[in-house]
């Protein structure tokens, strides 16, 4: 595998509107990191791609994934120092895109244990892979097989399961992990005692707390 040039400098969002100016973000290219077809993706309705108003953000996500996918270990080691640099208190993935492999989830594990006075969070519908289709057909329990596994989750990692109406969610996660409801007046599973989306993350820090309620977007 070539090494990156040093030229290629991993964007990383200081901060924007929703989440404030204190909570970092890095960011890959929605759709192709996503799992093929997944139903945000399919009806047209990815929310990322409705909010990208600048050709730069999308330049910047696409030269993420691209120094990801030349040199995984340059892209991490990347994001690392700018931890060690600038020691934000919260950190996030993928305002836009999704984890796309496990070596990528792997490292995520990796860097959260070294990198121990931040806390990390991101929410995912990779689990809405090949195997994850095959058993919509028939979805009790949990899908027996999928791509990308969380078998270790670091203390100071919250994952957040992100759902979509009409699409069922395997157990083994539901257990595990807070989910994140799309409110568009289609999904009945939604539940009352759901935390409702404040907009402003650095106020609100819920998606950072383990263990925390499932959060509900209202789309209006
Ligand atoms: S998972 Fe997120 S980034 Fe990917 S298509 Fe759906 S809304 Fe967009
Ligand atoms: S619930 Fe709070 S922390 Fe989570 S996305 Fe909304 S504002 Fe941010």
């Amino acid at each position: 595998m070539s090494k990156v040039q040093k030229k290629e400098i991993v964007s990383i969002s200081p901060g924007n509107v929703k989440m404030g100016n204190d909570i970092p973000s890095v960011s890959l290219p929605p759709i192709i990191t996503c799992q093929d077809m997944v139903p945000c993706a399919s009806e047209g309705l990815c929310y990322v791609i409705k909010n990208m108003k600048y050709q730069v953000v999308v330049n910047a996500y696409s030269r993420n994934y691209n120094i990801y996918t030349k040199d995984p270990e340059e892209f991490f080691n990347q994001v690392k120092g700018y931890i060690m640099l600038n020691r934000p208190q919260y950190f996030r993935f993928h305002v836009g895109g999704d984890v796309p492999c496990q070596d990528y989830y792997d490292r995520i594990v990796k860097l959260c244990e070294e990198q121990k006075d931040t806390e990390f969070m991101f929410m995912t519908k990779c689990y809405m892979d090949d195997h994850y289709k095959e058993w919509m057909k028939n979805p009790v329990g949990s899908p027996a097989e999928r791509d990308i596994n969380f078998d270790v989750v670091p203390d100071n990692l919250n994952i957040i399961i992100s759902t979509w109406p009409g699409h069922p969610i395997p157990q083994d996660l539901r257990d595990r992990f807070p989910v994140a409801w799309l409110d568009d007046g289609r999904d009945n599973r939604i539940p009352d005692d759901g935390y409702i989306c404040k907009n402003k993350c650095n106020e609100c820090l819920h998606c950072w707390k383990k263990g925390g309620k499932d959060v509900i977007f209202k789309i209006h």
